[in-house]
């Protein structure tokens, strides 16, 4: 399958089973850092996305993703929604008027990030989900021009799991988990956690439908 806008819906489903599947565990992290609503935050978001799904064959990616930031923006809620929004928008305005392929979608998640950056006002090492997002938009632009797609989701898995796993021992100095000072170590933080099942259930697609059967 070549992923277009149609497939969207796949890739939705995909991340909210992820989100869904972990519920407890991202619930408890935002227990002990934050103020435990990330997770029925985030389900909002992918149930309005759900409802949603039969547009997306009526737009183009910049569309799309216009369509899915606007979505999370107003139904999410919480630092999350904002910053997740941020990404699909920016990521919708990047990608206008150019074709999608590995190494544009490298530089239009680039962009995306560079917007979340700049909203949060936070960068990689301040225990957030830009932990995560940072080395994966590194990872994708350092291979996506040469290395096999095979090759580049692993490295981009790797990255959103390694990235997420920085975030155990660090302190917050963004969003509420800023608050707690040092009782903030020691736990992962929710939204680096849900970026990387994000990335993980989306690489888990595309794997699926690029590998050759054996
Ligand atoms: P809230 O903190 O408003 O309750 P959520 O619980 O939905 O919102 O989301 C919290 C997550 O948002 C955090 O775990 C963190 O990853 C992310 N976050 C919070 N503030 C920032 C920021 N300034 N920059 C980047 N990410 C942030
Ligand atoms: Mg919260």
């Amino acid at each position: 399958m070549q992923p277009t806008p149609v497939s969207l819906p796949v890739f939705i489903r995909a991340v909210a089973a992820a989100i869904q599947e972990n519920a407890e565990e991202v619930t408890a992290l935002d227990q002990a850092v934050g103020d435990g609503d990330h997770v029925i935050n985030l389900q909002r978001g992918m149930e309005a996305l759900i409802l949603q799904s039969g547009e997306f064959d009526k737009v183009d990616w910049a569309g799309a993703w216009q369509k899915i930031g606007m979505t999370l923006m107003t139904t999410v809620g919480g630092a999350s929604g904002s910053l997740y929004g941020t990404l699909f928008i920016a990521m919708g305005k990047a990608v206008r008027g150019r074709p999608l392929n590995l190494q544009t979608f490298a530089e239009v998640f680039a962009q995306g990030v560079e917007a979340v950056k700049q909203r949060g006002k936070a960068d990689v090492g301040e225990k957030t989900m830009l932990d995560v997002l940072i080395p994966v938009a590194t990872t994708l632009q350092q291979m996506a021009a040469t290395a096999p797609l095979q090759e580049v989701l692993k490295k981009v898995r790797l990255a959103a799991e390694t990235g997420c796993e920085s975030t155990r021992n660090m302190l917050a100095t963004k969003g509420r988990a800023s608050f707690l000072g040092e009782r903030a170590k020691g736990h992962l933080d929710a939204g680096a956690k849900t970026s990387q099942l994000m990335i993980g259930a989306i690489v888990g697609v595309l794997a699926e439908d690029s590998a050759t059967p054996a």
